[in-house]
């Protein structure tokens, strides 16, 4: 686990696509974080550095996009999900099966619900208003190798461990 702090919006997008590098097919990256902490901004960057041309916009109202690029790019919102059993409309064990990686905003909501063996990457208001405090975590095995490099890729954010 480690902490990172961006100072401005494109900041937070460029530490995502630093953390795109290390991303694999069948990847699940959990946001948790208040209502305009960056999860979108966050995917964005993810995004454009995976290669997705197309706009990426939250998908609140839809719940899930895909997004092509060097892999697909499957984007949730379960801000709206209030029952677990709503999350099996969403067919994760099939989009987790594909050569893509899925990234859930407000993936805390559903933990009970996903593999537990993920990225988790927590964003939290900062004291001045264009701060991010990303608390980035491993749930399970398969980050494990790619900790260390990810935290060295992403290192002049880095503010503890
Ligand atoms: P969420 O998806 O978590 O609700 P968004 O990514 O849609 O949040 O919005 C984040 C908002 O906060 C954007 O308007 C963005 O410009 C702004 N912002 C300001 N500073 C930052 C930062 N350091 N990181 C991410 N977003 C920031
Ligand atoms: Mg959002």
């Amino acid at each position: 686990m480690f902490k990172a702090k961006t100072n401005n919006v494109d900041e937070t997008r460029q530490l995502a696509a630093r953390l795109a590098e290390f991303v694999i097919s069948k990847d699940l990256i959990l946001l948790v974080g208040d209502l305009g902490a960056g999860k979108t901004a966050f995917t964005q960057g993810l995004g454009e550095s995976l290669g997705v041309t197309d706009a990426i916009t939250s998908p609140t109202f839809i719940l899930a996009r895909a997004y092509t690029g060097r892999l697909v790019l499957h984007h949730l919102d379960v801000y709206r999900i209030e029952d677990l059993d709503e999350v099996r409309d969403l067919a994760l064990p099939e989009l987790l099966e594909g050569d893509s990686v899925t990234v859930i905003e407000w993936g805390d909501q559903i933990v009970p619900a996903v593999p537990q063996n993920y990225l988790e990457v927590r964003l939290e208001y900062g004291l001045e208003d264009d701060q991010r405090y990303l608390t980035i975590s491993r749930i399970g095995e398969s980050w494990k190798n790619r900790m260390e490099a990810l935290q060295e890729a992403v290192d002049e954010w880095i503010i503890s461990e």
